[in-house]
């Protein structure tokens, strides 16, 4: 059982979260073929294991994080293969020879824009410019994003003012990039937010929980079940996401919820 402190101003309110909610999740994905995390790989796990991710590699994980925003996931995921041809297997000296344009009609005509391609694109050179200043100050960006914990790479590489901050990226987005490297971690984005927060699953008291929150819940829910912290908020993702579980949305299917009996929406009809 996770529990979480919260000072209401007059008095601490406890409010728990159990891990029964991770498992159901978890047999629902498996059991209508969206997802079965006992049998894929986890980028965690590869570098449990020693894995050190190349420099195109970060590349390639900060591309996708930053398309991932403001759009249907499961297009970009159907466009891995041409959006990596499209950035040149994230060679960067290659991306540096062509102008945003080239980027911005590339990922239209893949069908992988949104409203945010184009001041994305627009980041790019300044992007790779911060990651060869970070190579060049700590050896590699595996080095780089391994140096301190999580939460305060998140800080470097999305404050205002930080001399490593990647342009478009905010905290949602740089936890997404360090999980595609294998850096454990809860992206705290809308989904996660909202199911979450004290009108669902209640481990907030707002509407919708904040990072931190996001980020606590999700750490002792791993410790709870053994899995990856990552691997639960893909749990949960999926479990939200369009074109995926699509179950906890903005307009919930809660008749078919295999957690209703934990919700606070579903208690209160
Ligand atoms: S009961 Fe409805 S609102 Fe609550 S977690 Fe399930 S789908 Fe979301």
């Amino acid at each position: 059982m996770v529990s979480i402190l919260m000072p209401t101003g007059i008095k601490e309110w406890m409010v728990t979260m159990d891990k029964q909610i991770v498992y159901n999740i978890k047999e629902y994905l498996k059991n209508k073929g969206i997802a079965d995390i006992d049998n894929e790989q986890s980028k965690m796990q590869l570098r449990a294991e020693g894995k050190v991710f190349s420099t195109e590699e970060h590349l390639q994980g900060m591309t996708y994080s930053l398309l991932s925003a403001q759009t249907v996931w499961a297009n970009i995921e159907r466009n891995f293969a041409g959006i990596d041809r499209l950035f040149f297997y994230y060679d960067k000296d290659e991306i540096k020879k062509h102008d945003y344009t080239y980027f911005v009609m590339g990922l239209k005509r893949l069908g992988c824009g949104s409203r945010l391609t184009n001041a994305q694109m627009k980041a790019l050179h300044e992007n790779i410019a911060t990651v060869e200043k970070i190579i060049s100050e700590y050896g590699s960006m595996d080095a780089f994003v391994t140096s301190r914990p999580q939460r305060d790479v998140v800080k470097l590489m999305s404050s205002n003012g930080s001399k490593y901050k990647i342009k478009q990226f905010g905290p949602a987005l740089t936890w997404e990039y360090l999980r595609n490297v294998g850096i454990d971690g809860a992206k705290p984005d809308v989904h996660m937010k909202r199911i979450l927060g004290s009108e669902r699953l209640g481990v907030s008291t707002k509407i919708e929980a904040t990072d931190d929150e996001v980020l606590d819940a999700v750490e002792k829910l791993s410790k709870e079940t053994g899995l990856w912290m990552a691997e639960i908020d893909y749990l949960f993702w999926l479990y939200c996401a369009t074109d995926k579980g699509e179950i906890c949305t903005s307009s919930p299917r809660c008749e078919k919820c295999v957690i209703r009996e934990y919700c606070n929406r579903y208690k209160s009809k």
